[in-house]
């Protein structure tokens, strides 16, 4: 797993844009402005569309959600439903045909380090950097902080997420698990407003999904961050999710929206999880009265 604010950090190495540095005062007359009770992101009637060399190919269609502080907010839809999009386009990376993404009241316009994309690539963490020093990078990587500071800070996040017994321990000697809390304490440390993931276990086996699914729960009991993560998968979406917008096919638009913070890996099979899958199964492949089947322009 690999952390990234902005694209810029993917391969690990490279200096931030200036436009990813930390801008205090702005940050801080920002929070001041915004009531602790508003939605934290807001997404405003999101049209998404690719021009390609043949045609113009739009992958969602007057999009809106809000998330709150703390929600873990799932966006769930089949494949090619624009899940993806949605998600590069709050992390700055893909600009709206229509409508505008906030944060904290906002206009997102490009990445930013309060935004961060916990990718999914497993053993992705350095090999040759420490637990410690991996956390660190991206600190560093961005000049955000000092040498010093950046270590007690990447200390604390490693502490949140249960780990700093294991500062000083290599990512071959980590679980799968233990990496996934290194690569989100690596993105806490950055102090983003929002997580992104996008299919974040999509590639494992049935096992270990589960129990990656179980870890991140846990660990947001513990931290309570603000997760935005994509999956096309049902069950996980009722296991991971505290609300969730379901979106259509190709192109996505919003089917349905439902609360799941009453469901957790322990309600799998139970009766009144199965109801609520086979319900969101019903919202998302049944056909609807009134539909539009091709979106004009
Ligand atoms: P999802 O993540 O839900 O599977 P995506 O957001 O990846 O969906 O894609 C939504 C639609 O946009 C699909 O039809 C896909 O083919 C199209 N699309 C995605 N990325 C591009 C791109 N870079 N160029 C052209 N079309 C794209
Ligand atoms: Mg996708």
């Amino acid at each position: 797993m690999a952390i990234v604010p902005g694209a810029v950090l993917r391969g690990h190495e490279g200096e931030l844009p200036p436009l990813l540095r930390p801008q205090p005062s702005a940050a801080a007359a920002r929070a001041a402005s915004h009531p602790a009770h508003a939605p934290l992101l807001q997404a405003d009637g999101l049209t998404l569309e690719y021009a390609t060399a043949e045609r113009l190919v739009r992958a969602t269609h007057r999009v809106s959600f809000d998330v709150h502080r703390a929600d873990r907010f799932v966006l769930l839809g089949p494949s090619g439903c624009g899940k993806s999009s949605l998600l590069k386009a709050v992390a700055g990376f893909i600009e709206p045909r229509e409508g505008e993404i906030r944060l904290e009241g906002q206009a997102v316009r490009e990445p930013g380090p309060d935004r961060i994309v916990v990718f999914q690539e497993f053993d992705q963490l350095p090999p040759w950097k420490t637990v410690l020093a991996n956390v660190m990078f991206p600190l560093l990587a961005s000049r955000r902080l000092p040498r010093g500071e950046a270590r007690e800070r990447a200390l604390d996040a490693l502490a949140r997420v249960g780990l700093a017994s294991f500062a000083q321990a290599y990512p071959h000697q980590l679980s799968g698990g233990m990496k996934q809390r290194v690569a989100i304490a690596r993105a806490l440390a950055m102090q983003p407003k929002v997580l992104l993931m996008d299919e974040p276990f999509a590639a494992l086996d049935a096992l270990t999904r589960r129990r990656m699914q179980e870890e991140l729960l846990s660990l947001w009991d513990d931290v309570r961050f603000t997760l935005l993560f994509v999956t096309h998968s049902i069950e996980e979406a009722l296991v991971v999710g505290s609300r969730i917008l379901l979106l259509s096919a190709h192109p996505g638009r919003v089917r349905a929206e439902l609360n799941s913070h009453q469901f957790h890996a322990g309600s799998l099979g139970s009766p009144a999880f199965q109801a609520q899958a086979q319900r969101i199964h019903s919202l998302l492949f049944e056909e609807h009265e009134g539909d539009e089947k091709e979106v004009a322009g």
